[in-house]
């Protein structure tokens, strides 16, 4: 059962208390950040505040954020995740660093994030310090580095990129856990990944999926050690960097 919450001005949260989506309502469309799982109903929770045509981008392909996608037709998704889409007959848009979406007062820009998945994007409106941080920027976590298609070593950089911003954020909207967080979370979450990346936190094997728990200060990673990422076309340097 999702729950609706207006956040701010045409800016809605739809939350299963498992993943969390965004809604911005404008004049004459709607834009959804994310999907939600296929038993979310996303589709539903969204009709029932807007009957406008609705744009779908997405801060990546998991199936945890792709599962209502059907009931939605297309998206914009960054390539690298592509694949992690099941539904083939969804019609699927390229989305790159940079590429703008303006929708109700808001203007969310792109920023290319690998690391959670190869295609992790962020969104950033920088007049309202606002930005969604996918599942890449989390309090307390456990944010999933384990399996194919993800790279710690990438994701570190990525964290650095959001660095970058840290001053213009004021407040950051994850898919899963806490909400809003401080931009200080983005510091948090990579001085706790350098420290896994490191050899300084201790894994505790997890009962059923095939990883371990690494904690660190300020937010939890599930992460496998022998994890060595896919290589894709569009992020060959991940897979080099992490055999490294
Ligand atoms: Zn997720």
């Amino acid at each position: 059962m999702i729950k609706t919450t207006l956040f701010m001005e045409n800016f809605y949260i739809l939350d299963d208390e498992r993943v969390r989506q965004f809604l911005i309502t404008g004049e004459d469309k709607a834009l959804l950040i994310d999907t939600g799982f296929e038993d979310s109903h996303v589709y539903e929770a969204v009709r029932q505040i807007t009957n406008l045509p609705v744009e779908v981008i997405m801060t990546h392909g998991d199936m945890d954020h792709t599962g209502g996608l059907s009931d939605f037709g297309a998206c914009r998704l960054h390539r690298a995740d592509w694949h992690l889409v099941k539904d083939k007959t969804i019609r699927l848009e390229p989305l790159s660093e940079g590429d703008a979406f303006q929708c109700g007062g808001y203007c969310l820009r792109t920023i290319e994030i690998p690391g959670h998945t190869l295609g992790s994007t962020a969104f950033f409106d920088e007049d309202k310090g606002l930005l969604l941080s996918g599942d890449s920027v989390q309090k307390p976590g456990p944010i999933y580095m384990f399996g194919d298609w993800r790279s710690l070593d990438l994701y570190i950089e990525s964290q650095k990129k959001l660095l970058e911003l840290k001053d213009r954020v004021k407040t950051i909207l994850p898919c899963h856990h806490e909400y809003p967080i401080g931009p200080e979370y983005i510091e948090y979450n990579l001085k706790d990944a350098e420290a896994l990346k490191n050899g300084e936190l201790t894994g505790e094997r997890h009962p059923y999926l095939p990883c371990s728990s690494f904690k660190g200060l300020w937010t939890e990673f599930y992460y496998d050690k022998s994890n060595t990422p896919l290589q894709t076309a569009e992020h060959p340097a991940g897979s080099r960097k992490e055999r490294l």
